[in-house]
């Protein structure tokens, strides 16, 4: 499954215990950088919760996938207790795995592409994003899951269904 993957896995753990080296960390570790605002809104200090699900331009990703399960509520702003209920589904019946192996693909494409931004300058395109997410996340279903045959194209315009 997804964890079985070693970046993935060391990726979340440091999402989870908030030691992702965001300006806001960096700044507590007193390493000298020149602004410590998100670098996707540059309205806030980056802190993880903020950057990878609440900033103008990354929440909206957020909502899209909430759609897939016809999920409502409000979002927490720890990733702790996002990640918790998230993958719960809120409370909706989904294939648990599948919607974990979701966040796992999304929160890292995020932090993935604010490091292009950041040290390439790529511009931050949400809908790119979204676009490589479910590329990964189709990847990873072809290939621990010999039954699926489904096309990119096919399984992307139905994802919902992916997740029922
Ligand atoms: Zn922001």
């Amino acid at each position: 499954m997804w964890l079985s993957k070693k970046c993935g896995y060391v990726f979340t753990w440091r999402l989870l215990k908030d030691r992702l080296p965001t300006k806001g960390n960096l700044l507590r570790r007193n390493v000298a950088i020149q602004e410590a605002v998100c670098p996707l809104c540059g309205q806030v200090q980056e802190e993880v919760g903020h950057l990878l699900f609440n900033c103008k331009r990354t929440i909206g990703l957020w909502w899209e996938s909430m759609r897939w399960i016809q999920a409502v509520g409000p979002l927490p702003a720890s990733p702790a207790s996002y990640f918790a209920q998230f993958c719960d589904g809120f409370g909706a019946d989904i294939n648990h795995c599948r919607w974990y192996g979701w966040w796992v693909a999304l929160t890292s494409a995020i932090w993935q592409h604010r490091n292009l931004l950041i040290f390439q300058g790529n511009p931050f395109d949400s809908s790119k994003v979204m676009e490589e997410t479910m590329f990964l996340v189709w990847s990873w279903l072809k290939a621990r899951d010999k039954g699926f045959n489904t096309s990119f194209n096919h399984w992307s315009s139905n994802i919902s269904d992916s997740f029922g």
